[in-house]
């Protein structure tokens, strides 16, 4: 007789559900026999990395039989010169996504709480409940609010009590692509006792605008020690593939991450990589601009078609379609275009869109526009 290892399971991992991440391109070729494939589905940098970072790449072909440096010396001094920050304060990752799991390894357990709110990045369920913690999910804003579907930082604080350990907050969001402004969120770090870990995923922070009041949360790091900011270089900086993010916090919180971080989470590929990436500012530039340009075509076409969005600070549009988005979602993958349903994030009749390159973009549009007659 065969074990039931699901009834062996830790609780909090058998109430998961696993992440579902955007279709891989391979995969669609396999499925439909498609060449021409775009996608637009992991809010992926269309440019792809810095060809600085390349560069450092093959320079570090010759030591892979090496073990990468498991402080990563290296990236910390880049990040820490470039960030204004104390070495001591930074943890990096295998990913962001990484990060997020150690803030949970390192603060939760099955007496404790987690907050964070409706529509937020999956990985905060994942990660709260693997480690067997209860996540408490605030309501989100109204459709009818100026951010639609974004957090509600009064729901978040209403369900904080004695036994939340950590607050999980995207700002901007995925999927919604909404942000909190700079006053609302500095009102909330005041309200929060300081034995809440307050965690301010910034995933998306280098595509943000100026004109939009979406805070730089380093800002705030001198006055509320339970805050850790957290970044990634999967995003604007093109280099998903490679898995590297880091956190800023407190120096003591940094102490508490890094000692149940895996001691070479971040492989040396990655290490030089982000370090080359950070220095090519143009390079940097050139995503934001290519960004702005499609995001604006994006809306353009939606006004256009009637279709109503989310407002967005990062490199991806949430777009109402008027019908499930997963249906339109396999029409467009009949296309040949890759975008991302919403339905498991509680968002059933929206689709969300990265942002592509010019060419990406009007092959989305062209099969969009299609779907939509059609
Ligand atoms: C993409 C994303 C991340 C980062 O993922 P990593 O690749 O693990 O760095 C983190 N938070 C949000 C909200 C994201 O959308």
């Amino acid at each position: 007789m065969s074990c039931d290892y699901f009834a062996l399971a830790a609780p909090g991992v058998r109430i998961l559900q696993p992440y579902q991440p955007g279709k891989p391109e391979s995969e669609l070729r396999r499925e439909y026999g498609l060449s021409d494939i775009v996608k637009l589905a992991s809010n992926e940098n269309p440019l792809g990395p810095s060809p600085k970072a390349l560069a450092a790449v093959e320079d570090a072909l010759g030591q892979l039989a090496r073990y990468p440096d498991g402080n990563g010396f290296e990236l910390k001094a880049a990040l820490s010169a470039r960030l204004g920050a104390p070495m001591a304060a930074l943890t990096l990752g295998n990913g962001s996504n990484d990060v997020l799991e150690l803030v949970a390894r390192a603060f939760l357990t099955s007496e404790h709480e987690a907050v964070f709110s409706e529509h937020a990045f999956a990985v905060y369920p994942i990660v709260t409940q693997a480690i067997g913690a209860t996540a408490r999910i605030a309501k989100a804003n109204p459709p009818d609010h100026e951010m639609p579907y974004g957090h509600d930082l009064d729901a978040m604080r209403a369900r904080v009590n004695e036994r939340t350990r950590v607050i999980f907050i995207a700002n901007p969001n995925n999927p919604t692509g909404t942000w909190l402004k700079t006053a609302a969120l500095e009102g909330f770090l005041k309200a929060v006792p300081e034995s809440v870990i307050v965690v301010l995923d910034e995933a998306y922070f280098e595509y943000v605008e100026p004109a939009m009041d979406c805070p730089n949360a380093l800002r705030w790091l001198d006055r509320f020690p339970n805050l850790v900011v957290t970044r990634t270089f999967s995003k604007a900086y093109g280099l998903a593939g490679l898995r590297v993010g880091y956190a800023v916090s407190s120096p003591p919180v940094a102490d508490l991450l890094n000692r149940v971080r895996e001691p070479f989470n971040v492989n040396s590929l990655a290490l030089v990589a982000a370090t080359a990436a950070l220095e090519d500012e143009a390079h940097l530039a050139r995503g934001k601009a290519v960004n702005r340009d499609g995001l604006a075509r994006l809306t353009v076409f939606c006004r256009q078609r009637g279709l109503a969005w989310l407002p967005s600070a990062g490199n991806f549009l949430c777009v109402e379609v008027g019908r499930p988005g997963r249906e339109v979602f396999l029409e467009l993958l009949k296309r040949g275009v890759i975008t991302r349903p919403v339905d498991n994030y509680g968002l059933p009749r929206f689709l969300r869109i990265s942002i592509g390159t010019e060419a990406e973009n009007a092959r989305l549009l062209d099969a969009l526009g299609d779907v939509l007659d059609g």
